[in-house]
């Protein structure tokens, strides 16, 4: 990962130290070999190490080139937040499976409130965009407040396009006290939001160990969420959160 404006310089692009360490020893690269770089919002590149003097490795892009590693759809998770590591393992796994964003959650139940982990958490989403060949780095948003998600000025924030109202948030929001089977739920998903990018959001709530009160469910319907059922048996959170997003690409991606 080069960041965008690096990358424009095209020639002499410097590496930092993370970067310059894992080419140098790692996987002991040489000058003129070639590498691929991603700018983290979906273009990638082929580059040639152009110098490496001391500890600093230097390139110079080649041409764009087109991975094809991203979903066609904008998933975004927003989790309440979870316990130390399975916090991580959540956004290292939702990454690699395709997540665009990732919003953390602090909900009723959360027994974590821990808001200052941002950082540490997009590191760990850069990582995993990176091992598995995304070129787009998910972005993971500073923990909002459960309520505070509904009501557009915050959401805004979050630079997303679109401003939520009533009835108007596309999602589904997992509950292991009953729904409708995803497969139902996709179907009730207008058609617009399925199509290979022209889509706005599809949002997937999965709730902390404790779980969504009944409250918050009925909140989140309020504005559009459709409550839905991962099967009979309660899952870890974290295995919601896993399974939710691959299950949800399986039905739409194909
Ligand atoms: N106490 C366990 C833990 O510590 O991980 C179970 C947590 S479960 C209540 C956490 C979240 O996973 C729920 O809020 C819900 O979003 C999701 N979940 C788990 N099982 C589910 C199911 N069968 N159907 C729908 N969602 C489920």
């Amino acid at each position: 990962f080069v960041p965008p404006e690096d990358i424009a310089k095209r020639e002499g692009i410097k590496l930092n130290a993370d970067k310059s360490h894992y080419l140098i020893s790692v996987l002991r690269c040489k000058k003129s070999d070639i590498i691929s770089v991603i700018d983290g919002k979906g273009k990638a590149y082929e580059a040639v190490i152009s110098d490496i003097s001391k500890d600093n490795v230097f390139i110079d892009v080649i041409n764009e080139i087109q991975p094809g590693t991203e979903s066609s759809l904008n998933l975004i998770l927003c989790q309440g937040i979870l316990k130390g590591e399975k916090m991580n393992l959540v956004i290292q796994k939702t990454t690699e499976l395709g997540v665009k964003e990732i919003i953390p959650l602090i909900t009723e139940r959360c027994i974590v409130r821990e808001t200052r982990k941002v950082k540490r958490w997009q590191k760990i989403a850069e990582e995993a965009a990176e091992q598995c060949g995304r070129t787009m780095i998910p972005t993971v948003h500073e923990p909002i407040q459960f309520n505070e998600l509904f009501k557009g000025e915050v959401y805004s924030k979050f630079e997303v396009v679109e401003r939520w109202g009533i009835g108007k948030m596309n999602g589904f929001i997992f509950w292991e006290k009953g729904g409708i089977s995803l497969k139902e739920a996709v179907l009730k998903i207008s058609p617009s939001h399925l199509h290979p990018f022209t889509s706005s959001s599809i949002h997937l709530f999965v709730g902390p160990e404790g779980g969504f009160t009944a409250e918050e469910v009925r909140q989140s319907e309020d504005y559009g969420l459709i409550r839905t059922s991962l099967g009979k048996r309660i899952l870890r959170a974290e295995t919601a959160a896993i399974v939710s997003v691959a299950l949800v690409q399986n039905i739409i991606e194909q």
